[in-house]
């Protein structure tokens, strides 16, 4: 496929807002796409030649790609400059340039796809002496021989910031739409390789049965099984009709463990790699787990040095800081509690029950002290040996109980009803920031307060809750101040229904988790999502939670039912 194809395509997606209408265009473009071709052509319109999980970067900064742009335009370094300063994008500052080129090429080949590919994926690759001038000529090359429109997207991929609004959930769709399979099929195949190349390449060779025997591989993450809320203990053994393993909840980070022979990888529940930055625990995982290939699921917990006790989540984060790690292996150990087993050497383990899982598990670990442990689990049917292994639980510093279902199958991806997480805790829920209002006094110049959303779980829209105006510190406010500035926008955003007037407007980007008081109901004019909060509370901002993670309204009118019936159940 020539390059320009897809450039035309991504023309045409960054200019159309509608979904549907991006939906065909990408509809348009798959069902275009050989089968050999569907791997480059689904991974260059997610906008790196790798898929998300892969931590890398072409590595090339804006000054070297500025340079290339002017040796392929035959303008000077000043001259991109001055109008880079006028566009503020140095992709249509290339496509302005080439398309009044001084330079002339004769005999310029036509870009392929794989040409563009294959000398962007290799980028990260050049190093050693002259690394920088040789990325440069591999990238100039490539626009020496592309059109105005090609060259602009060429340069806005080797920055990593394509800007087409090409999310990855949005494959799901157009693939089962292109090839005629079932969005449920493709899901399924996706929470399993967390790769959509791959997904989108075995349904052009092998349709929906190819789909169907796609399955784990270490070193590729898979989507963790995630967990719902429950009230009571009674609600929980009713759920699991009666009995159910149950297992201390740890606050750390998800953890999934790939061993691939002396090779150890940690994957986030985003998917993110972060074996780099836990270089003390890699050695302690390779010594426990037996088998030479297996993927283990696990939390990360960091351990208060005075107290032998967990740190809050925050600190075990203060690891990803790159130049912080040194020090942080001396000040925050961390231990890998295990407690789910998704493959150990040849077998696949996601179809076996729950109990069998854990049986191979405790197999196949073998515990190194204050390092890798299993997480503590008792089998249990009596409501007051719960209360009691829960109490405990928080007693010596965990958030809770995980009930589980002994004969469920590990659910990649999915949030049912199977895990059930026991937190006595006040409610607290997690939405998204959508506006900020300015404070008074000494909050003057900060944001002193923010409208949060919740997730229309059926339309994917965002609808406000609450205005939140305590709980922060000084030095929250003026964090969140900057923060907030950086994603504020000049327009609504086309996914948000707000009525309440704010001063400004902001990117769904970022989760705060809040506890409150009570819910209540709202009018529409005021609170979009039909539901208010009395006295909501910011405790954190929740780094590992997606907007498309948040709780939805759909939840929070759940709650609201449980509240209500709770309130007549006491009078
Ligand atoms: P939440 O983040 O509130 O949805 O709770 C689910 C999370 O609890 C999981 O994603 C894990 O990170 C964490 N967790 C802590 N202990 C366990 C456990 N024993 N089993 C499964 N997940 C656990």
């Amino acid at each position: 496929m020539r390059y320009a194809a897809l450039a035309e395509a991504f023309e045409k997606l960054e200019h159309t807002p509608s979904y549907l209408e991006k939906n065909s265009v990408i509809v348009e473009l798959l069902k275009r796409t050989t089968a050999e071709e569907m791997e480059r052509v689904v991974l260059l319109l997610l906008g790196k030649p790798w898929p998300a999980y892969v931590s890398k970067e072409t590595g090339v900064g804006l000054q070297q790609l500025k340079k290339a742009v002017a040796r392929a335009a035959g303008y000077s370094p000043a001259e991109v400059d001055k109008l880079m300063r006028q566009v503020g994008d140095l992709g249509e500052v290339a496509k302005q340039l080439l398309g009044k080129k001084r330079q002339v090429t004769l005999f310029a080949e036509q870009l392929t796809v794989k040409k563009v590919f294959e000398n962007v994926k290799q980028l990260p690759e050049i190093t050693g002496e002259g690394s920088v001038d040789r990325r440069i000529a591999s990238i100039a090359e490539l626009l020496t021989s592309s059109t105005p429109l090609e060259a602009k997207f060429i340069v806005r991929t080797v920055i990593g910031d394509l800007r087409i609004g090409v999310a990855e959930g949005r494959l799901r769709d157009a693939i089962a739409s292109a090839f005629d399979v079932r969005p449920g099929v493709v899901e399924h195949a996706y929470m399993l390789t967390t790769d959509y190349s791959i997904v989108a390449k075995t349904v052009v060779t092998g349709g929906e049965k190819g789909l169907k025997k796609l399955g784990v591989a270490v070193g590729h993450p898979v989507n963790p099984m995630l967990a719902q809320r429950a009230e009571t203990i009674d609600e929980v053994l009713k759920r699991m009709k009666g009995k159910a393993a149950f297992e201390i909840k740890l606050d750390g980070i998800r953890i999934q463990i790939h061993k691939d022979g002396d090779k150890v990888s940690l994957f986030t529940r985003r998917m993110e790699e972060y074996t780099k930055m836990f270089p003390d625990i890699l050695d302690p995982l390779r010594q426990a787990l037996k088998p030479k290939r297996a993927i283990v699921d696990g939390e990360l917990v960091a351990i208060d040095k005075r107290t032998g006790k967990p740190m809050p989540f925050q600190e075990v984060l203060k690891r990803r800081r790159k130049y912080e790690i040194k020090q942080a292996i001396e000040q925050i150990p961390v231990e890998i509690y295990v407690f789910d087993l998704l493959m150990s050497d040849g077998n696949v383990m996601l179809d076996e029950p729950y109990i069998e899982r854990r049986k191979v598990l405790e197999r196949i670990v073998k515990e190194v002290k204050g390092k890798v442990i299993m997480v503590e689990q008792r089998v249990l049917d009596k409501p007051d040996e719960i209360k009691e292994f829960m109490d405990w639980s928080i007693k010596i510093g965990h958030e809770g109980l995980l009930a589980k279902d002994l004969e469920a199958s590990y659910r990649a991806g999915r949030r049912e009803f199977v895990w059930l997480k026991l937190k006595p805790v006040l409610e607290t829920l997690d939405l998204v920031v959508v506006g900020g209002l300015y404070g008074k006094g000494k909050r003057a110049g900060f944001f002193g307060s923010y409208i949060l959303a919740a997730r229309d779980g059926k339309t994917g829209r965002f609808k406000t809750v609450t205005k939140c105006g305590s709980g922060y510190t000084d030095e929250d406010l003026k964090e969140l101040t900057k923060l907030f500035k950086k994603i504020q926008l000049k327009k609504p955003h086309p996914d948000i229904d707000i009525e309440i007037d704010c001063d400004a407007r902001f990117e769904p980007k970022i989760v705060f988790e809040v506890v409150y008081e009570e819910l209540q109901v709202s009018p529409a004019e005021k609170h979009t999502s039909g539901f208010g909060m009395r006295f909501p509370r910011y405790i954190r901002i929740r780094e590992d939670r997606r907007p498309s993670e948040i709780n939805t309204t759909q939840e929070i009118a759940e709650l609201f039912k449980k509240q209500e019936k709770r309130k007549t159940a006491k009078v």
